[in-house]
């Protein structure tokens, strides 16, 4: 079993990594542990509450995403598919998730594995999950594309057009609580808007029912280190909008 100073030690550096850094020494710490787990039994009955509805006939969201799944088939909607990509990347985790990541395209990593965010900048967003105390497997990651463009280009407005349906019923599916937007493309895809990450980050936005969190895409933050306490700042967003704190 590992050494709890190692695993205490490792969090810590972890979070130092994303730029956060302090502690404080009276009780809140304790406090928030003790309503973290109130709100983890919250969480529980709410999923609890999803199950039973599902159960009293809504079609499941397992099953509602695989069809959606299907109805994408090989698809030929648009150009990607005669550009080299290897397979489409629907999307990984669960179906009943209050937290989405919407990030761009798949790159080569997950054009190979057919997983969004398994390279590189999946490894920092999958610290970034845990960061704010939740496993990849409580989380649901999709793109705005589901086919890697050729040479990691911008996708461009005719296939977006073509695969965006496809993400809006992702969402209309999964109805999380909240969906981070992981850098400019996907924020502006989702919000409609030719504005910069760095102007639309630090506002919540409204989106198909969720509360919308633009922040830097993973990539962004492998390049530009500098930016990890604004990431680290939408990210305690997000916390307190799953807690349902508001922002
Ligand atoms: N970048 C993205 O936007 N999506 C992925 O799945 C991987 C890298």
């Amino acid at each position: 079993m590992p050494d709890v100073r190692d695993q205490l030690s490792d969090h810590l550096k972890f979070f130092a990594e994303l730029g956060a850094g302090g502690f404080r020494k009276d009780g809140v710490w304790g406090e928030r542990a003790e309503g973290r787990e109130e709100r983890a039994e919250g969480r529980e009955q709410r999923a609890e509450g999803r199950e039973q509805r599902a159960e009293g006939g809504e079609q499941r969201a397992e099953e509602a995403l695989a069809a959606i799944r299907e109805d994408i088939g090989d698809c030929t909607r648009c150009k990607l598919c005669t550009l080299g990509r290897k397979q489409i990347v629907f999307g990984v985790g669960n179906p009943h998730a209050d937290l989405m990541f919407v990030g761009e395209a798949p790159g080569r990593d997950e054009d190979i594995q057919g997983i969004p965010f398994v390279g590189r900048a999946g490894q920092k967003l999958t610290q970034i999950i845990e960061a704010i105390g939740l496993k990849r497997d409580d989380v649901y990651i999709a793109n705005v594309i589901k086919c890697r463009p050729p040479e990691n280009r911008n996708p461009e407005p005719d296939e977006v057009e073509k695969c965006e349906p496809f993400l809006f019923r992702q969402v209309d599916t999964i109805k999380p609580k909240v969906i981070v937007a992981l850098g400019t493309f996907a924020a502006r895809s989702l919000l409609k808007t030719d504005a910069p990450i760095s102007r639309l980050r630090g506002r919540v936005y409204d989106y198909r029912g969720a509360q919308l969190v633009p922040t830097f895409h993973p990539a962004y933050l492998l390049r530009n280190p500098d930016c990890r306490r604004e990431v680290w700042e939408d990210m305690k967003k997000v916390r307190a909008l799953l807690n349902g704190e508001g922002a």
